[in-house]
């Protein structure tokens, strides 16, 4: 199989799908580039060896057709800036005009083409359409693993148009390895933790982690509907009452399958959805009415904490509390900071899923985890144990 280590890009036009999806401002300014740096390696790599980048992506939700607002020439100088030369922008991703402005790209030279979803094609998975954008470049490099989930035209229809010249981008080849380290032969024992608001968006992940783990941490919103299955008295707590059975069977197979399974045994409780709420520690399952448990309590966390450390690879997806809210984030930043420690003394540690990267950022902690995954719903579905197309179709599945 071709690598990005080992392919010849030298006067190559290489086509790299990536995920550009970043937000902006009212002003069109980008707020955030995180998902533009997280490409950079890639595309340069190419520039260096004498190959010419053709840089495609989606970028927002057009409805049909182009639309000014979800235009690529809200990135391209910021592009540029990051790779510190100018980028030229197509005025489409398909078309004549478009393959001659590929064709005509000298070595190092990069192109943006116009957004993918301005076609939909794109979306659909349409053969035509991965043909006529294929017929841009020589070789295909998937790096866009926030979309490696869906089989849209350029995440992986495409691949059957470069059957011996395709490959992953850095980035998509980084995070395929770190979560492979966690879902294929982990070093033991490893621990997951869940948190976030609902059972029901990680019912899933969780019956499929079960296979895989020793322990597995249940925390945040999710807690109340574990607690209250049990027989507790969760208050005003978030609470998925439809969900009690699925909570219940979670337990079971947990038992079943020899898995140390760890909720809250005390919370810190609120009277208000608010940063100026009054708190107090009480039970997990001895919330009154009137109350919601918005954080883990100093019992749980010390038990969290302990497990964590004891950990060789370690799993972390979603918040153990309202961590947007500092009085209710010390759960999370105590969870964050046993799996740095661990992560000093060896452990791997993958950080995945929106909020937990969010927490980790406004904490600071990004930099104390083996891996910090950028892709939301792809990380999902791959620790759900389903196949993505976008990495089935570079290698060939
Ligand atoms: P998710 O997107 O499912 O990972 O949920 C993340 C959200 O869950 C974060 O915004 C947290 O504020 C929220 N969350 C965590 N713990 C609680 C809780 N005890 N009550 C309500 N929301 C929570």
């Amino acid at each position: 199989m071709q690598t990005i280590h080992n392919y010849d890009f030298k006067g190559k036009k290489a086509l790299i799908r990536v995920d550009f999806n970043v937000p902006l401002n009212e002003k069109f300014e980008i707020t955030d580039d995180s998902r533009m740096t997280a490409a950079i390696p890639t595309i340069k790599k190419v520039m260096e060896d004498g190959g010419s980048p053709v840089i495609m992506s989606h970028f927002g939700r057009p409805k049909s057709g182009p639309e000014d607002k979800f235009s690529m020439k809200h990135l391209v100088s910021h592009l540029s800036e990051l790779l510190g030369k100018e980028v030229k922008l197509a005025p489409d991703c398909v078309g004549e005009e478009v393959k001659q402005m590929c064709q005509d790209l000298q070595p190092g030279e990069a192109l943006l083409l116009e957004n993918l979803r301005f076609h939909k094609g794109e979306e659909k998975g349409d053969e035509e359409f991965a043909k006529q954008l294929a017929e841009n470049g020589g070789c295909w490099i998937n790096d866009a693993f926030g979309t490696a989930h869906r089989a849209h035209a350029s995440t992986a229809v495409i691949a059957k148009f470069f059957p011996n010249d395709k490959m992953f981008g850095y980035l998509i080849e980084s995070e395929v390895e770190s979560i492979d380290k966690v879902v294929k032969n982990p070093k033991r024992p490893l621990t997951a933790i869940m948190g976030g608001a609902k059972v029901s968006s990680k019912i899933t992940i969780i019956e499929n982690l079960l296979d895989k783990v020793d322990n597995l941490i249940l925390g945040g919103g999710m807690t109340y509907t574990f607690v209250k299955a049990n027989g507790g008295e969760v208050g005003n707590s978030i609470c998925e009452t439809d969900f009690l059975d699925t909570a219940r069977n979670i337990e079971k197979l947990a038992k079943e399958k020899g898995v140390n399974l760890y909720i809250a045994t005390d919370v810190l409780a609120a009277d208000d959805f608010s940063e100026d709420a009054n708190t107090k520690i009480l039970p997990a399952n001895e919330i009154p009415e009137g109350w919601q448990g918005l954080d883990a309590g100093p019992e749980t966390i010390e038990k969290f904490k302990e497990v964590i450390k004891n950990s060789a690879t370690i799993l972390w997806n979603g918040p153990v509390g309202v961590f947007e809210m500092d009085k209710f984030a010390k759960g999370s930043i105590a969870v964050g900071e046993a799996i740095m420690e661990a992560t000093k003394n060896g452990a791997f540690s993958l950080v995945g899923g929106g909020d937990s990267v969010a927490c980790v950022n406004k904490y600071d902690m990004a930099d104390g985890m083996s891996y910090i995954s950028t892709a939301g719903g792809a990380l999902l579905e791959y620790l759900e144990g389903r196949t993505l197309p976008g990495v089935a179709a570079v290698r060939g599945e």
